[in-house]
């Protein structure tokens, strides 16, 4: 960088400062990146990577949301994950502890239980 320390020299120096760093991150486009890398099958990442820097990093993309069997919500609680993280993680951070969890949203889930009590 242009400063030592922790020394501000002027006004709107973190404005500055920030500015250069948004550059720095559209260092990437200098360069075409690998064919195999170009379609849009890979999602795109900006990564913060040491010495001030971003970076373009490429990962599968995620599958979509769980969602409630019975008015189709996106249940939440639910981590959208890949299946082989999924297969690691503990049950209990895959799903609400409760009846109906990870199947219905909380209030089709009220809902059931008092069509049930009313029966
Ligand atoms: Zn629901």
């Amino acid at each position: 960088m242009l400063t030592s320390g922790k020394t501000k020299f002027f006004l709107g120096y973190e404005i500055f400062k920030d500015f250069i760093t948004f550059l720095n991150s559209l260092a990437f486009l200098k360069g075409m990146p690998a064919p195999r890398l170009r379609s849009r099958s890979l999602r795109r990442i900006f990564r913060k990577v040491p010495g001030n820097r971003v970076s373009l990093h490429y990962k599968k993309r995620k599958p979509p949301a769980a969602r409630c069997g019975n008015c189709g919500a996106v249940l939440k609680g639910i981590p959208r994950e890949l299946p082989f993280r999924m297969r690691s993680m503990a049950k209990t951070k895959k799903r609400p502890e409760r009846p109906f969890g990870g199947i219905l949203c909380s209030r089709c889930m009220r809902q059931k239980i008092i069509d049930k009590a009313r029966q």
